[in-house]
C-alpha cells in the first residue's frame, strides 16, 4: 500500500471531504473521525466529514461525532481532495452526495472490501485488513504519526465493530496486536463495548425479538432469515437503523450456514443484510443481485418488493446451501 502517497496529500493538500457509506457502521464512523484526527496532525485545516445517514446514536459518543454531516452546506467549494473510507464503490456514498464526491480533483479510497476493483487516483485498498480502521493503524505505525487517545479510541471501535467483537474469522493475530496498542495508548475496551452495544432504546430491542420470533428457517436450518417490513417498523417505533446486528444473532441458530436479514428502509427499497458462518460466498451471491461486501459478510440495497426481494434472495442462498450439502456427500 502506498502509504507515502497518502501521507504526502494528507500534508498538502488545503482541504477535504472525507465521505463514509450509507447505513454507516463501526468502521464507517471511526475511520471517517481517524482520518479527521491523522490529517490535522499533519496540519490540515479545513477537513468536512460527511455520512449520507448520520451518525446512529451508538457512536455519538466518539470524539468529533458530532461534526459529521449528512449533506453538503449550500454553495460549500470543492475540496481539492475527496476520501472515501470504508466504501466498496463510489455509490456507497448515497447518491445525493455524488456531486460533491465529483466536484473535487482528486480521489482517494481507503478500503478493505474485496470487490473494491480501486476507483480513486490514489488506492488504499488491503482485502486482507480486516478494517478499513486497521488500514489506518498500520498507516500510522508505519508513518511515525502521533496516536492521541481520541485516535485511538476512534480506530479500536472500527476494528472492534468490524471483526463481530473479535468473533469473525477476520481477528487475526495482528487484530490483537494493533488493538493491544490502541489500549495501551487508553482506549477503554469495556467504555465502548458498553456505548456500542448496550444502552439501546426499548423499539430496538422489540424489532430484534420480533425478527426472533418469525425466523424463517430452510433446508435443515442451513439458511434462517428474518423480514421486517414498513408497517412493522412503525408499529414497534422502530428505527432503519435499528436493523443493525439482527442479523448476527440468526445466526446463532445451530446448523445455520447462511443468516439474512430484510427490512425495508424508510425510502421504500429493501435493505438485505447477508453472513455465512464461513462456508457460503455470502458475498459472491450480494454481488448477483448488484449488492457486495466481504466473503462472509456482505449486504444488497435493492427496490422492493419486500416479499419479492426475500423470494429471490432466499432461492439463491437456497441454492447455494444444497450445493454445499452436495459437496459434502460426494465426500462421504
Ligand atoms: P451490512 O449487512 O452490515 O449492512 O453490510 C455488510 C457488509 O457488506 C459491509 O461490509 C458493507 O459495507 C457491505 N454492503 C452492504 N450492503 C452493500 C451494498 O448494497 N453494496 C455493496 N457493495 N456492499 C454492501
Ligand atoms: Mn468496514
Amino acid at each position: 500500500m502506498d502509504f507515502k502517497s497518502l501521507k504526502k496529500i494528507l500534508s498538502e493538500a488545503k482541504s477535504f471531504s472525507v465521505f463514509g457509506h450509507i447505513n454507516p457502521d463501526g468502521d464507517s464512523i471511526g475511520a471517517l473521525l481517524s482520518t479527521r484526527i491523522i490529517a490535522m496532525s499533519l496540519g490540515a485545516k479545513d477537513i468536512k466529514l460527511y455520512s449520507r445517514d448520520g451518525v446512529p446514536d451508538n457512536f455519538m459518543f466518539l470524539p468529533g461525532a458530532e461534526l459529521i454531516e449528512k449533506k453538503a452546506a449550500d454553495g460549500a467549494p470543492p475540496a481539492d481532495v475527496a476520501i472515501l473510507v470504508d466504501c466498496g464503490g463510489p455509490k456507497r456514498i448515497g447518491d445525493e452526495l455524488l456531486p460533491l464526491l465529483k466536484s473535487s480533483p482528486f480521489v482517494v479510497v481507503i478500503d478493505h472490501h474485496v470487490t473494491n476493483g480501486g476507483f480513486g487516483n490514489l488506492n488504499i485498498i488491503d482485502s486482507n485488513a480486516a478494517s478499513t480502521c486497521e488500514i489506518l493503524a498500520k498507516f500510522i505505525e508505519a508513518e511515525n504519526i502521533g496516536m492521541p487517545l481520541e485516535l485511538a479510541q476512534c480506530l479500536y471501535t472500527g476494528i472492534m465493530y468490524d471483526t463481530g467483537r473479535f468473533l469473525h474469522s477476520n481477528t487475526t493475530p495482528e487484530v490483537f496486536r494493533i488493538c493491544a496498542d490502541l489500549v495501551a495508548r487508553g482506549a477503554n475496551p469495556h467504555e465502548i463495548a458498553v456505548n456500542v452495544f448496550n444502552r439501546r432504546r426499548f423499539e430496538r430491542l422489540k424489532l430484534l425479538g420480533y425478527s426472533l420470533v418469525n425466523m424463517k428457517t430452510a433446508e435443515d436450518n442451513a439458511v434462517s432469515w428474518s423480514v421486517a417490513d414498513r408497517k412493522t417498523y412503525e408499529e414497534l417505533g422502530a428505527e432503519d437503523e435499528d436493523s443493525d446486528g439482527i442479523v448476527e444473532t440468526l445466526g446463532a441458530y445451530k446448523g445455520c450456514e447462511a443468516h439474512i436479514s430484510f427490512s425495508e428502509s424508510k425510502d421504500g427499497r429493501a435493505r438485505v443484510s447477508m453472513r455465512s458462518s464461513g462456508r457460503i460466498d455470502v458475498g459472491a451471491i450480494c454481488a448477483k443481485f448488484g449488492g457486495g461486501g466481504h466473503k462472509f459478510a456482505a449486504g444488497i440495497r435493492m427496490d422492493g418488493p419486500l416479499s419479492l426481494v426475500e423470494q429471490k434472495v432466499v432461492a439463491e442462498v437456497c441454492a447455494a446451501a444444497r450445493a454445499l450439502k452436495n459437496t459434502e456427500g460426494r465426500d462421504d
